[in-house]
């Protein structure tokens, strides 16, 4: 008999843990506070995972239709500074599409899965932290679109602006996402996808502004996010964390979902070895904790330090400067936030 592991949060690092345990024959519980399918603020671009990791958890399948990215273009308030090409091609799905397809792939591996059921933050024994970042006053907004009809080419869109930046993925049925961060200004007012185009002519990025007025916005899609903070979440030494619950990287890096299926494969042997009555709570806790640190502190804080630089004017004419004369070394900055 093995024991229950119970998990808060299905999004993708909950969805993936819990399949990952079910293929093991570990009994699994998600409860999901919202319900499926639903639209999720992301920029819906998956870089940095390995094959290896997705098939560990048992979803490579999952992904295999998702649009394959390889190439990616930077400007800045509208002016290209960059075109370059990732090492490894990112894929481009839905949160609405990728996570209804977990939750399925999770009943059809036997788990169960309770939708519209919130958890308490409790450090509960057996109970899996993967509820996402944790609340907190920040000065971040986090806003996404689909575009129907929208003319971009081949692969990533990386917007810099004044108060923050944004991206434009192709994912399934033609469509386009949008996807930004920005610094909160109440003085910004609209409704859906008007407030994301108020950001947008704020920061400066006006071209961009009328080429997505041009497209047909999916507004039932439009999502906004507030009140967290990106970097180490510290939630208690108690709790056993995986996901954005842990640590959310900065998401021009494209890497928060990868971190998330990553996260849970860190925590299945730990978690199937206390099924099995093989090691205690405490232990599980802090095995996870231990190799969530070594796999992502250079990632993480590399990527906070450059979040910084993307923000600021003067880190935003060094890097056109170099990268205008084509000495920005992309590579090596691609593979320190991986
Ligand atoms: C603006 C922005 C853009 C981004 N762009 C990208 C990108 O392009 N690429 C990328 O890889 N990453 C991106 N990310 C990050 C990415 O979205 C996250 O890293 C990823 O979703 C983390 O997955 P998760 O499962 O840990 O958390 P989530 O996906 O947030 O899932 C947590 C789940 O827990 C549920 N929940 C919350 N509280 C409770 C509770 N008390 N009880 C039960 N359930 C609960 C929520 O409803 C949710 O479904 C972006 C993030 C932001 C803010």
């Amino acid at each position: 008999m093995k024991k229950e592991v119970v998990i808060a949060g299905g999004g993708l690092a909950g969805l993936s843990l819990a399949i990952g345990l079910r293929r093991r024959g570990v009994p699994v519980v998600v409860h999901e506070a919202g319900r499926y399918p639903r639209h999720r603020v992301c920029g819906e671009f998956i870089s940095g995972v390995g094959d290896d990791t997705l098939e560990a958890l048992g979803i490579a399948g999952d992904l295999d239709d998702a649009i394959r990215h390889r190439a990616m273009r930077w400007f800045r308030e509208g002016r290209e500074i960059l075109t370059g090409e990732l090492p490894e091609p990112a894929r481009g799905i839905s949160r609405w599409l990728l996570d209804l397809r977990l939750k399925e792939r999770l009943i059809k591996e036997g788990g169960r899965v309770v939708e519209a059921s919130r958890l308490a933050r409790d450090a509960d024994e057996g109970v899996v932290w993967a509820a996402g970042r944790l609340p907190r006053r920040s000065p971040w907004v986090g806003l996404k679109c689909h575009l129907k009809e929208f003319a971009m080419e081949d692969g990533l869109e990386m917007h810099l602006g004044k108060h923050g930046y944004l991206g434009l993925t192709p994912i399934e049925d033609g469509r386009v996402n949008v996807c930004g961060l920005f610094k909160v200004d109440r003085s910004l007012q609209g409704k859906g996808s008007d407030l994301l185009l108020a950001y947008l002519e704020h920061g400066g990025h006006e071209d961009l502004a009328d080429r997505i007025r041009a497209a047909d916005r999916d507004e039932s899609s439009f999502s906004g996010v507030a009140g967290f903070e990106l970097g180490w979440q510290d939630g208690g030494e108690d709790l056993c964390a995986v996901g954005d619950a842990s640590g959310m990287i900065p998401p021009f890096t494209g890497n928060g979902m990868s971190m998330a299926f990553e996260s849970a494969e860190i925590a299945l042997d730990p978690l199937e070895q206390w099924a099995l009555g093989e090691r205690d709570w405490r232990q599980v806790i802090v095995a996870i904790n231990r190799a969530s640190r070594r796999r992502f502190r250079r990632r993480v804080g590399s990527a906070m330090k450059l979040h910084q630089f993307l923000l600021h004017a003067r880190g935003q004419d060094l890097i056109e400067a170099i990268s205008t004369r084509g000495l920005l070394p992309i590579r090596p900055l691609i593979s320190l936030v991986r």
